[in-house]
């Protein structure tokens, strides 16, 4: 793929565009803020030439349309918390950061919907929904810092997707600047739609890749006000993952979360919060929360699990149902990947996911591949809607080089077997440059084509986040 470099005239334009200020591209600082996104390894990092900061719609447009004229390639950024590399701009070119255009424009009680701004940070919206009574169900983990036109772009789940889906099921309508720089209105306030193509869920989870969201249109469902998260401690992990299955079919009850902890991962962010439990006997930690309107229900659903979880042998179980305690259970279970992160930089974490049932086959096997490439893989994550958090980190006994080079093999192994068991590379992270070219190993390639097709529809010069998602 060839670009064109950008040139002091472009600059001026885009000057004249976004005004001066919002237009970094001499300052090495400011601009390495902008090279990576969660994902740690430098080989995965790129510097952009220069970030715009648009704050309109049309802003956004003028910049497609320049972008096009000139062959510069343009990356959408949120607030970069991704873990596949999406907001990455790859080929250099024009970051176009949606940070400024962060506005919470309407939330209409009547029709249970919010309008925002991209840039809106997902836990600001929650703040803003809480006096009224409802919620945006469909966000994820990330939620302090992650911003909404992120988690549209990559369709996130968070720990609460086995009762409540992910974004998608959240999004009506979207404004959308599409990658030649035309303004479009997807959908809107409607509960109901089938007039012409899903485009909306065409554009949900397409990483930047189809169009840049300006503002989107969420449903809001009444907010939850009885919450009881139950923690409980196993010997090990296949007596923990058995609960699973056993809480929806014997339990006759979902769950708004079931999270899954293995050892390493439980023990490195429970004792990094100076937390105190009986280590040496942990296998695996389960974390649930159930949700609803009725507090004597949400308490006895609650002790449901609590009980299936005594009888599967767990060794110790905590209960919290204050806002408080509740929080600082689920500190240790978002604490996993940072404290994995301050172990070793040199890690990957993934996102595989399988149908639900099949993560008790799962887990040997992923022990195995740790076993064959001498190397160790923590697994935390969602095991209610299957999707787990295989993270492999480097042996400190290996080079730097021998990881580099046994990574892809191992990825490849990781990949295959979710693949047999019925699952796929990515539940929520998405694919971005990290793993574009492990495609191939769960898609067929005329399913391959098809995505090629709709992309050089929508962008024949291919100038919107370039070399992510699919090979053009
Ligand atoms: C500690 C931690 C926990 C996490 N937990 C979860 C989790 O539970 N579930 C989950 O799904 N993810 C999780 N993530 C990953 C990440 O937070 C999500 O993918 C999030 O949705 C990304 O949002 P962002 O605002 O940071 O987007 P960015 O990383 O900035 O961008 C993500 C993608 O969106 C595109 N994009 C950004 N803005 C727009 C726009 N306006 N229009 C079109 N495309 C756009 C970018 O080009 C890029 O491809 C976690 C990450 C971390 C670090």
């Amino acid at each position: 793929m060839s670009y064109a470099a950008i040139t002091s005239s472009v600059i001026e334009e885009l000057q004249a565009i976004c005004g001066r200020d919002h237009v970094v591209f001499d300052d090495e600082k400011k601009l390495k803020k902008y090279s990576r996104d969660q994902v740690p390894e430098d080989k995965y990092a790129r510097l952009p030439e220069v970030v715009v900061m648009p704050r309109s719609a049309r802003e956004v447009a003028a910049i497609m349309k320049l972008a096009n004229r000139e062959t510069i390639p343009v990356t959408p950024r949120a607030a970069g918390s991704g873990l596949s590399g999406g907001a990455v701009p790859i080929y250099g070119g024009i970051l176009l950061s949606i940070e400024r255009m962060n506005a919470i424009l309407e939330i209409d009680t009547a029709n249970l919907m919010a309008v925002v701004e991209p840039g809106v940070v997902t836990n600001q919206l929650d703040a803003a929904l809480k006096p009224y009574g409802l919620f945006f169900a469909g966000y994820p983990m990330s939620e302090e810092f992650c911003f909404i036109g992120g988690n549209v772009a990559e369709n996130a789940g968070g720990g609460r997707a086995i009762k409540y889906g992910v974004t998608g099921r959240y999004i009506r309508g979207l404004e959308v600047v599409t990658p030649t720089g035309d303004i479009v209105q997807l959908g809107g306030k409607r509960v109901k739609d089938v007039t012409g193509y899903d485009l909306v869920s065409l554009m949900v989870g397409s990483e930047g890749t189809l169009g840049i969201f300006t503002k989107i249109v969420v449903k809001l469902l009444p907010r939850p006000n009885a919450r009881v998260a139950v923690l409980s401690l196993f010997r090990d992990a296949e007596a923990a993952i058995a609960v699973v299955p056993e809480i929806v079919t014997a339990g006759k009850l979902i769950p708004a979360a079931i999270e899954f902890m293995d050892h390493f991962s439980f023990s490195m962010a429970a004792r990094s919060l100076q937390e105190t439990f009986p280590y040496d006997q942990i296998g695996a930690v389960l974390l649930f929360e159930v949700d609803g309107s009725d507090n004597g229900l949400v308490r006895a659903e609650a002790e449901t699990i609590r009980r299936i979880c005594e009888h599967r042998g767990a060794i110790e179980q905590h209960l919290a149902d204050t806002e408080q305690s509740i929080e600082r259970l689920w500190k240790i279970r978002k604490q996993i990947p940072w404290a994995i992160k301050r172990y070793t930089p040199h890690q990957s974490i993934e996102d595989i996911v399988v149908p639900m049932a099949a993560i008790a086959a799962l887990l040997p096997k992923l022990d195995e591949i740790g076993r064959r490439f001498q190397t160790q893989i923590p697994v935390f994550g969602h095991a209610g809607d299957g999707n787990l958090h295989a993270t492999p980190m480097k042996n400190p006994e290996h080079t730097l080089e021998h990881w580099d080079r046994m990574l892809p093999d191992l990825l490849t192994d990781m990949y295959r077997t979710t693949a047999r068991l019925g699952g796929t590379i990515s539940g929520e992270h998405g694919i971005g440059h990290k793993r574009r070219d492990f495609m191939g190993l769960v898609m067929e390639d005329a399913q391959l084509d098809m995505m090629r097709k709709i992309k050089l529809a929508l962008d024949p010069q291919n100038i919107l986040n370039p070399g992510k998602v699919v090979a053009i």
